[in-house]
């Protein structure tokens, strides 16, 4: 094994790579990995130096926290080659940020800054080779900490990992989505923490998204857990929804994610003269849109797939379906953002970020 060092981030390189066994061409989302790993170990109240080592599986005791009490967060990103072969990230000091945010609320140690941006950096430069080229593909990236102490009484636990994980991504095609408006359950509350990217988040949404699966519905659109009444996410996505030419998002709050994707969305379609308004938005009020025509689309935001346009909704026994546009504001946003990522337009926000 090859050791090499910076100052802050070590480096173990892998003796072999797995990097020949891949069809780039047909790569799906999340499912393979690179080479290389992040590690970075909480010990004694301080976090050691980053190491970037061979991928391969983590070796916990039984009584880890991360198993009894769910005390984990996680990040999603992405990495984006252009024609000339730079690298590049996109607003990857939010993510940062947002991760700190969640780590809060969950009782976990923030990271600092320099080792996130050093140990990503530094990660990305070992498995460079790994970033996909095809038109639309990404590095999908994975920052995550976990507590990995032990001990069976319930407190926040005192040894945690915070880890990065590379996963080379094909173009995310999700095809038309139908959703469900969600009359029952909830995935977040006043004083919760919906508005942290918890594992936990996850696991309670998966239960009755099976069941709106099982009515033919592909996703739930999360309402508000006391009135069930306003319009808050679109699985794990954020929502926005076009009445007429004005384009509609919640507030974020307890209950909803700071989307980094639903930022940026607001600034390019103000920069494109659209109308947008950042208020509660009422299930009423689309269901009104929809029956007179004024409905015109709903799509959810998020890094994975960017813009994931809707096709139709049900709510209380009754389907609606949206019209077919060609060029609404889905296709123009969601052009206006890669072209971006991909370092195929410029970049008045600032928001580009070199490897
Ligand atoms: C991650 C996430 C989003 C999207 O955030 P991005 O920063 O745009 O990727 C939206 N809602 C939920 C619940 C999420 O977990």
């Amino acid at each position: 094994m090859e050791t090499t060092a910076n100052s802050l981030v070590t480096v173990e390189k892998s003796k072999t790579s797995k990097i020949d066994q891949v069809d780039f061409d047909n790569l799906s989302f999340g499912s393979t990995f690179s080479d290389h790993m992040l590690v970075c170990d909480y010990k004694n109240g301080a976090w050691e130096n980053p190491k970037v080592v061979p991928y391969g599986p983590v070796s916990l005791d039984p009584s880890a926290k991360i198993f009894h009490y769910g005390q984990s967060i996680f990040e999603g990103m992405k990495a984006y080659k252009d024609t000339e072969d730079s690298t590049w990230l996109f607003r990857p000091l939010d993510n940062h940020k947002r991760l700190n945010i969640s780590a809060k609320r969950l009782a976990i140690p923030e990271i600092p800054e320099n080792y996130f941006m050093e140990g990503l950096k530094t990660l990305l430069k070992v498995d460079e080779k790994w970033i996909p080229k095809n038109e639309g593909s990404s590095m999908y990236i994975r920052p995550f900490i976990f507590a990995s102490g032990n001990g069976f009484h319930a407190s926040p636990a005192n040894e945690y990992k915070f880890m990065i994980c590379l996963a080379p991504s094909g173009a995310y095609f999700s095809g038309k989505v139908k959703v469900l408006i969600e009359e029952k359950y909830s995935r977040s509350a006043n004083g919760g923490v919906g508005f942290a990217k918890a594992g936990g988040n996850y696991a309670g949404q998966f239960y009755p998204t099976q069941l709106a699966v099982e009515k033919g519905y592909n996703q739930v659109i999360w309402t508000d857990d006391n009135t069930h009444e306003y319009i808050e996410e679109a699985g794990a996505m954020n929502i926005f929804v076009r009445i007429n030419d004005t384009l509609i998002t919640g507030p974020t709050s307890d209950r909803i994610l700071d989307g980094i994707t639903r930022k940026s969305i607001i600034e390019i379609a103000k920069d494109e003269n659209i109308n947008v308004e950042v208020r509660k938005l009422t299930v009423s009020e689309v269901v009104t849109a929809a029956k007179d025509g004024s409905l015109k689309e709903m799509f959810g935001a998020g890094t994975a797939a960017v813009i994931s346009p809707i096709s139709g909704f049900g709510y209380k026994e009754t389907d609606y379906d949206l019209p077919e546009l060609k060029e609404g504001f889905a296709s123009l946003l969601k052009k206006r953002i890669t072209d971006i990522q991909y370092n195929k337009a410029e970049d008045k926000f600032g928001w580009r970020y070199k490897l």
